[in-house]
């Protein structure tokens, strides 16, 4: 009899994987198991309308399919240049309206690419990418994390002279210093961004724009300009208490972490938030030695960012399987400290009130105080972007969204001419393959602007909204439909 069952991907042992920081929790498909997997494919190709980066997917899975994962890393290298990374942290929204969804389950599209891209140790062996020569035109990118990357490579290899200036001493933004090393390793980061600057990108380490050189002088010295500085500047709730030293922001607490530092944690930790970052705290504090470890969260599980979505539940029950405890509908109100360090959190549990718009706002039931022990807290209460760098001339020229966001056209360009911007700062999905989006319709932009399309090798360009017909919001709303 056919078997149409999604062929099921493994996972090391929570007990095993919490002594480790590198262990990677899902194990990889097997040659068979991935064969078998891609040929449930109907080549559809319906995923490819819910990936931001119009990635073709019924194409590259049919290439594992039919045993040659070469060609699959060749089809995602048409818009993607780390298809590890994304292989393993994409929030594959792509599975959650797979037409197979009801029919065994999802293509498992993320562990597929994975499975392709881990076979090859150079992708200079499969990829063909002959030098092309100088076309005569400088770009600087800011900012050395996916979409900064992104930009740069596909520049490169049309023959533009990019220099990549990124004030922290290691690349890769929120994939190095958010994700930790247990679900994206050091070694795939290493041979993905290796590739990237092997075709020949300028990457200044350590050089902050607006403080190490100004961005006056950038815009100056190159012919156009891409910002991919991402939402870097943290955001505390000013709570009482939260001056104390064992009171951190989860973006400094998982950078310092994947810089190798030991934090001392203590045995209870208590996280404000529910995202992404909330969820690689928890886990992160337990592999640091911490036994109780609460997420707390104002509103419902199901009002969880990123949820409804495939990703958000997996996140979710990995870290439960590692026995994070999860605390919803509750309002941290003061942290109390003794000698100078916080020992308890009070907090109010909250009721949901529905409003006119249809969304439950959280309302704390003040008549009842609660509180936990705790020796470190972790605010994962979200970051903003910070345009100071630019100085006060561009900054009074950048037109910004209500939500504080550069106003960008269809290529990215921002309201001053050749000046470019993406990535979280710019786009509200604030993920990955968003990021690379962005970047893939900037160098369009890019190109356009410095009037060199008449030199471009068109084969090397990203494909842009490739059969788009929906947005990315089907995809949740399927998913959304399916719980119902
Ligand atoms: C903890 C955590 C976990 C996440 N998990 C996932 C996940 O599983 N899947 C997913 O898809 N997304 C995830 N995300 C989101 C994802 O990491 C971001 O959407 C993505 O990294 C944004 O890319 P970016 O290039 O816009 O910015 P960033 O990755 O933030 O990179 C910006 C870079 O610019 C540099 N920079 C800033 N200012 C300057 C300056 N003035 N001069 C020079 N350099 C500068 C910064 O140092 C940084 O390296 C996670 C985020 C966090 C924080
Ligand atoms: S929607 Fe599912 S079946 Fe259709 S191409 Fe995509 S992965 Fe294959």
């Amino acid at each position: 009899m056919l078997n149409f069952e999604r062929v099921k991907i493994s996972h090391e042992d929570p007990a095993k994987r919490l002594k480790s920081f590198t262990l990677e929790p899902v194990k990889e498909y097997s040659t068979d198991e991935a064969t078998t997997e891609a040929s449930r494919c109907i080549g559809c190709n319906i995923c490819t309308q819910a990936c931001p980066a119009s990635l073709d997917i019924g194409g590259y899975i049919k290439s594992t399919a039919v045993g040659d994962p070469a060609q699959t890393v060749r089809i995602v290298f048409e818009n993607l240049p780390f298809p590890a990374i994304i292989g393993r942290v994409c929030t594959h929204l792509c599975e959650d309206i797979c037409v197979l969804y009801d029919t065994g389950g999802p293509i498992a599209i993320r562990h597929l690419k994975r499975y392709a891209a881990d076979q090859f140790q150079d992708y200079g062996e499969i990829i063909d990418i002959p030098k092309k020569k100088f076309i005569g035109k400088h770009v600087a990118v800011i900012g050395g994390g996916p979409s900064g990357l992104t930009a740069a490579f596909y520049l490169t290899i049309q023959g533009v002279k990019v220099t990549l200036f990124e004030k922290l001493p290691a690349l890769g933004g929120f994939m190095k210093t958010g994700i930790p090393r247990y679900r994206l390793p050091q070694e795939i980061l290493d041979k993905e961004i290796g590739f990237i600057t092997s075709q020949g990108v300028d990457v200044r380490l350590n050089t902050e724009i607006g403080k190490d050189i100004k961005f006056s002088q950038i815009m100056n010295d190159y012919d156009a300009v891409y910002i991919a500085v991402g939402n870097q500047t943290p955001h505390m709730t000013g709570t009482p208490g939260s001056d104390a030293p064992n009171v951190m922001h989860a973006t400094e607490f998982l950078r310092r972490v994947s810089f190798g530092e030991h934090i001392d944690v203590g045995r209870n930790v208590a996280i404000i938030g529910g995202g992404f970052t909330a969820n690689d705290s928890s886990r992160t504090s337990l592999r640091l030695g911490a036994k109780n470890v609460y997420i707390m969260y104002r509103r419902r599980e199901v009002d969880r960012p990123g949820y409804p979505s495939l990703n958000a539940d997996e996140e979710l029950e990995e870290s439960v399987e590692e026995g994070v405890n999860y605390m919803w509908e509750v309002t941290p109100f003061e942290y109390v400290k003794e000698g100078g360090r916080v020992t308890k959190l009070r907090y109010w549990q909250n009721e949901m009130v529905m409003e006119p718009g249809g969304r439950a706002k959280p309302v704390p039931k003040k008549d009842k105080v609660l509180e936990i022990d705790v020796d470190f807290i972790i605010e994962a209460t979200g970051q903003e972007t910070d345009y100071s760098f630019m100085g006060d001339e561009f900054v009074r020229r950048l037109r910004l969204t209500p939500h504080g966001q550069p106003i960008v056209n269809e290529h990215n360009m921002t309201s001053i001419p050749g000046l470019f911007s993406g990535g979280d700062s710019t786009n509200s999905n604030r993920d990955l393959i968003s990021a690379v989006r962005d970047a893939d319709s900037a160098v369009s932009g890019i190109l356009q602007y410095l009037n060199v399309m008449d030199q471009v090798v068109e084969e090397r360009l990203p494909t842009l909204d490739r059969w788009k017909k929906y947005s990315t919001s089907a995809a949740k709303m399927a998913y959304a439909e399916r719980g119902r």
